[in-house]
């Protein structure tokens, strides 16, 4: 499908939890976040339908994040539902790696294809911090498991400083690996100041084909905007209409401030 602005949308980024195992600094607030209502969050059926209405309309590339998606509960029966959808062609997850030990194998089973992983660092101590308390080895793990399952190529995601770049020691980390590192710069909602992802379409305004669907049922069409429709008071098809019909020509600043919810 082409929006007004003559861009094909054929991304879907699904949020399917505001919940985390860890709590990254420049993510979520170190006084915690008020999380959503059970009742509030998608169920997996609903999160299906959408989907396959997504796919009915161009859809062809689905990516599961979160807050971190393998923290919800029965995640793996989500992805071997979104696996059987006609029309994805690429199933993808964005996820800390840290429950990758216990989940790469029944994922790659499922119907998953690939994960990207979100690193920012392999010194232990700068892990910690920067998470809030997080166990390097257990991303290391993860990392190795999902290379293990074959959930590739993977990516990993470093998020940057203005002027810095992923450190020598994560690169390296990479090219040991044969994975990509990915640098992105960390963005700000209330300045609107956002980046493009490299060697990704992200943060590429003119380029974006991408709709988000988040925790709470909202699709929205740029995560720098407010913009959103519920699918469930507007139903999936007008709330997905509605959504690339008025996907803003460019992200700019906005009042959320919701990265673990909507996904990034
Ligand atoms: N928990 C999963 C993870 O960390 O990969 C998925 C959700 S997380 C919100 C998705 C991506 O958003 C991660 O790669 C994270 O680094 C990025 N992110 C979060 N806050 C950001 C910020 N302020 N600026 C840039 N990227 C950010
Ligand atoms: Fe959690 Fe991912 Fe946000 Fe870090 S970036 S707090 S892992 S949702």
């Amino acid at each position: 499908m082409k929006d007004t602005f003559g861009r094909t949308i054929n991304y879907l980024r699904i949020s399917v939890t505001d919940r985390c195992n860890l709590r990254c600094r420049y993510c979520m607030p170190a006084s915690g976040v008020k999380l959503l209502r059970h009742e509030d969050i998608l169920s997996f059926e609903e999160i299906a339908e959408v989907t396959r209405a997504a796919a009915g309309m161009g859809v062809t590339k689905v990516r599961i994040t979160g807050g971190e998606p393998l923290v919800r509960h029965g995640i793996i029966q989500l992805v071997e539902a979104l696996a059987q959808i006609e029309g994805i062609l690429d199933l993808a997850m964005t996820t800390n790696a840290t429950l990758l030990p216990k989940y790469a194998q029944a994922l790659a089973d499922a119907g998953l294809h690939r994960v990207n992983i979100s690193l920012d660092t392999i010194d232990p101590a700068g892990y910690k911090h920067l998470t809030r308390g997080g166990d390097l080895q257990a991303a290391l793990a993860g990392i190795e498991a999902a290379q293990r399952a074959g959930l590739t190529p993977i990516k990993l995601n470093c998020v940057t400083d203005e002027d810095g770049g992923p450190g020598e020691a994560l690169i390296e980390f990479g090219r040991a690996r044969g994975i990509e590192v990915r640098a992105i710069r960390r963005m700000d909602f209330g300045i609107g100041s956002f980046s493009v992802v490299e060697g990704g379409s992200g943060g590429d305004c003119p380029r974006c084909n991408r709709l988000r669907l988040s925790s709470d049922g909202r699709v929205r069409p740029c995560l720098f905007s407010d913009i959103s429709f519920s699918v469930r008071e507007l139903g999936l098809a007008e709330a997905l209409g509605r959504a690339v019909l008025n996907k803003p020509q460019a992200g700019g600043p906005c009042e959320h401030n919701w990265m673990h919810g909507i996904g990034g």
